[in-house]
């Protein structure tokens, strides 16, 4: 800020600003544009320009000219997350989200990556477009040999492609695979019921899940097809870009987070990872075969739809 800027004047978010630039950007490079060029005619490479720009959306760091940094308005000291995951200064971090995990709890203190209104509303039918696109190279992937020629239908996810919400289960049950959606037999139903505890509707989040094609006999996704598929998550996740992640269930929650703690140590706090709050829980199968759980779990959300600033009932009957 200048001396000669007013005082009251709204403090300028870096942040914020390059996460919507950075969201342009990965569009273009969708449809194979590897480079643009300035008003002076200079070419930017932007594998160059995306590295600079998350610098700036994870850090708040505007870097000028000669390579410095400096605090960006309104940020007075490294955030928690700077000491966590900081990359290096001089070289900003390769483009590989899935590998900068930090599986460490950062409640009440991880800088808001919500989107503002006018971000919210950045073109949701583009969005889904864009998911369209995933969504049928999804339907054409034979990568896991078994599960490509044993399965139905392959199982997306779906949801609102602006989601700030994202519920993220294991794989494809019988029910899933045989209508194409996740999380749609008994157990689908009791996570429609936790959905709407929170008074929200299936509309307004999104719901998937670590594969798209069903293991033979219900079993856990192998560690090498949840590599095949992340490329796959990866791509939904940039699109969508959600505030938050539920991981439901301890392969969903190891899964995403790289880590083998048990899942019941893993509840009531949030996770962080490529800016994205996550939070895990059980999972509503497990609540079918221990329907104590239920209390825990309504607990999880609770926690959850604080941070959300979502209303909680004052007489909630929570999940039942
Ligand atoms: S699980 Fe994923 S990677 Fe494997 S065949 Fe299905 S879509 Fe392809």
């Amino acid at each position: 800020m200048t001396d000669t800027e007013p005082t009251d004047t709204p403090p300028f978010d870096a942040a914020r600003l390059a996460k919507a630039v950075r969201q342009r950007l990965q569009s273009l490079q969708r449809s194979g544009v590897s480079s643009i060029q300035t008003q002076t005619g200079q070419s930017v490479d932007l594998h160059q320009l995306q590295n600079q720009l998350r610098h700036i959306q994870q850090h708040g760091l505007p870097i000028d000219e000669s390579g410095d940094s400096q605090p960006s308005a309104g940020q007075s000291g490294p955030s928690p997350i700077d000491t966590i995951a900081k990359p290096p200064t001089t070289t900003p971090a390769p483009p590989n989200p899935t590998s900068t995990l930090t599986p460490s709890p950062v409640p009440e203190q991880i800088p808001s990556t919500s989107p503002t209104a006018q971000e919210s509303e950045i073109m949701p039918s583009k969005k889904q477009a864009e998911l369209d696109i995933v969504c049928q190279e999804v339907a054409d992937c034979k990568a896991c040999v078994e599960l490509a020629s044993t399965r139905n239908k392959t199982v997306f996810g779906v949801g609102n492609a602006n989601a700030r919400l994202v519920f993220y289960g294991e794989a494809p049950g019988a029910d899933e695979d045989k209508q194409g959606e996740p999380f749609v037999g008994r157990a689908g139903k009791l996570l429609n019921k936790i959905i709407e505890a929170m008074g929200l509707t299936r509309d307004e989040i999104y719901i998937l899940n670590t594969i798209k094609c069903r293991p033979p006999g219900n079993r856990n996704p192998t560690p090498e097809e949840q590599q095949n598929c992340a490329g796959f998550l990866k791509r939904q996740l940039e699109i969508i870009q959600p505030e938050y992640i539920v991981c439901l269930g301890a392969v969903a929650s190891h899964s995403f987070l790289e880590c083998n703690t048990p899942i019941g140590k893993m509840r009531q706090q949030f996770f962080e990872k490529n800016g994205i709050k996550v939070l895990c829980t059980f999972h509503p199968a497990y609540l079918l075969r221990d329907p104590r759980r239920k209390r825990d779990v309504w607990d999880d959300i609770q926690f959850l739809m604080k941070d959300m600033g979502l209303p909680i009932p004052e007489k909630s009957e929570g999940v039942r």
